[in-house]
């Protein structure tokens, strides 16, 4: 048909404008961002569907290992050689330093340690550790979208998987606290704004691609391996365990029907 002719050759020289690839980024950037929203409105929330996003995280887990694994470290690679893999190890060990090391008591989920939480320093480093790998979740996806639409695309379902998670969690450490639902949704927003930066950062910064893209791989590595797995084998829950899996297989079927 007519109709259907003309608009391959559109969509496939939309594909390689670089302007509607960023422009891409920037609204899948705002989505992200307000997965991070939703997260922290479910936990103030009195009653929130906790298993649904248990099961948003071993999805996510799994997802996020196999498109590092299999598109992002080896695209990187492609970018910038096996210097790039130095790239990735950093990338891994700043979420490390931040989230594990300078920040006392930190684990994905929901907050119930009013103890731990009650030290003005933990909630602090908490905040701190969230907003720099968050930042790392729009580098991510601006670098996917600058090399193709194809790796956009995967790093952003990547991203969108862990975002409700996420803002439930730093909502939670918030409550946790002590503080009042104003400052959860508050913190959930400052998250969501972090990944709006690193979108923006990255399309601005277009030359420090080949650092960008392995950075934001060892960081996307750090989430699922060390902060998201854990947090699956700690629910005896079939159903979770088979998920992470269920994310693995997507990308490699994804991967092997669909990128030529
Ligand atoms: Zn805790
Ligand atoms: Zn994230």
């Amino acid at each position: 048909m007519g109709c259907g002719s003309s608009l391959l050759p559109l969509l496939r020289f939309m594909a390689h404008d670089l302007a509607f690839r960023t422009g891409l980024a920037a609204g899948l950037g705002l989505v992200a961002a307000a997965g991070n929203l939703i997260g922290g409105y479910f936990v103030v929330q009195r009653d929130w569907p906790r298993k649904y996003l248990q099961y948003f995280l071993a999805l996510g887990a799994g997802y996020m290992l196999a498109v590092a694994f299999v598109d992002v470290i080896p695209e990187s690679i492609h970018l910038a050689g096996e210097q790039a893999l130095v790239f990735v190890l950093i990338g891994y060990f700043l979420v490390h330093l931040f989230e594990h090391t300078l920040a006392p008591h930190f684990h994905f989920g929901e907050e119930t340690h009013h103890e731990e939480m009650s030290h003005h320093h933990a909630r602090t480093t908490i905040l701190l550790g969230l907003t720099i790998h968050t930042f790392f979740d729009g580098v991510a996806i601006a670098a996917g979208f600058l090399v193709s639409v194809w790796l956009g695309a995967m790093i952003f379902v990547a991203v969108f998987l862990h975002k409700l998670p996420e803002g439930f969690t730093v909502a939670s450490v918030v409550l946790a606290s002590g503080q009042g639902r104003r400052n959860a949704i508050l913190a959930a927003g400052l998250l969501g704004a972090a990944t709006l930066l690193g979108v923006l950062l990255t399309s601005v910064l277009q030359s420090q691609l080949k650092y960008a893209l392995p950075l934001s791989g060892g960081v996307t590595v750090y989430v699922a391996a060390t902060d998201l797995l854990p947090e699956v084998n700690r629910e005896p829950n079939w159903r979770m365990a088979a998920l992470v899996f269920v994310g693995v297989v997507t990308v490699l079927i994804m991967q092997h029907l669909f990128h030529v």
